[in-house]
């Protein structure tokens, strides 16, 4: 078996050129995006889909343009949650053409292309050894998809994330230095040690952390038109972090039905208010930097 030791420059492969073309093509393709803020957290089933859908809805409500990029491409939510199941991505004028909701917003996930009764394989030559591939396949289909659809002017790209705390800060490099991020979280110590790991990951990069949602902050009761508490007492105390909150928002199971149902749209109640909140709080980060 030959070594890298044994293969001469790039073996023929120009791959410096590949990269740098790629690289070209991603600039070309995002520069009518004015912010890219991924929602990431480390941990899973926190709510990041979810709120991710959630917060483009609300920056569209504050008349911001926006797309969704689900950067889980081994679980992608956010077809199901944008109701775009079985909608390919078709060749366009200027690069494939971004899929939209009925309200228009632009939402690009795996999950529109491989249907759910099946997960997304990525070839390899060494049978048995497929994990050496997978994580470098993946990261290139990411970039593939950033750098061939069309995104036309948005001022918002939203990127949402997979679980891992190495994850995301793999995700800080791929994006670039531009790139914001919000962690998602939930109020339990569990949680909040993972998100912290992602945060303490992020600190070493030049990307910045906007701050943190905290997610299932108490459940809201229909009936009592009230927010109870959902971790017990002192759940939320232990959840905090060393960063911006930028809102808490209750678990509302409204919400819950009408992401299964891919209408993601959240009647009034404190759960709504405290994503605007959020939405709010990005715009201002974002306007103060910019
Ligand atoms: P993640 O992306 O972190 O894995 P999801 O967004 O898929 O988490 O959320 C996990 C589950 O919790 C989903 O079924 C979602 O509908 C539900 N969920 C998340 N946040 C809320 C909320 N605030 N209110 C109601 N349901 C929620």
């Amino acid at each position: 078996m030959k070594t890298y030791f044994d293969v001469e420059g790039d073996g023929g492969s120009d791959v410096l050129g590949q990269v740098l073309r790629q690289r070209e093509r991603i600039a070309h393709a995002m520069a009518g995006i004015d912010h890219v803020v991924a929602i990431g957290s480390g941990k899973g089933g926190v709510g990041k889909s979810t709120l991710t859908m959630q917060l483009a809805l609300a920056l569209e409500r504050a008349k911001r343009r926006c797309a969704i990029l689900d950067a889980d491409l081994n679980g992608p939510c956010q077809a199901r949650l944008a109701g775009l199941e079985n909608v390919p991505l078709l060749p366009g004028d200027r690069g494939m053409a971004l899929p939209r909701t009925l309200r228009g917003l632009g939402v690009v996930s795996v999950g529109s292309m491989v249907p759910e009764a099946k997960h997304l394989e990525f070839e390899s030559v060494a049978e048995g050894d497929t994990h050496v591939w997978r994580a470098t396949r993946e990261f290139n289909l990411f970039q593939q998809l950033l750098g061939l659809v069309d995104w036309g002017r948005l001022d918002f790209l939203l990127v949402d994330l997979p679980p891992g705390a190495e994850r995301t800060l793999q995700y800080a490099e791929v994006l670039g230095p531009a790139a914001r991020f919000v962690l998602v979280t939930i109020p339990s110590a569990l949680a909040r040690g993972v998100v912290a790991r992602s945060a303490a990951a992020l600190e070493g990069t030049p990307n910045e952390v906007i701050g943190y949602i905290e997610n299932m902050s108490g459940y809201y009761c229909g009936t009592c038109d009230g927010v109870r508490s959902l971790f017990g007492e002192g759940a939320a105390e232990a959840a905090e972090l060393g960063f911006p909150c930028l809102a808490r928002v209750p678990f509302d199971p409204r919400l819950a039905s009408a992401s299964d149902a891919g209408e993601p749209d959240l009647p009034r109640g404190p759960a709504l208010r405290a994503i605007d909140e959020a939405a709010a709080q990005i715009l201002s980060r974002v306007a103060k930097t910019t």
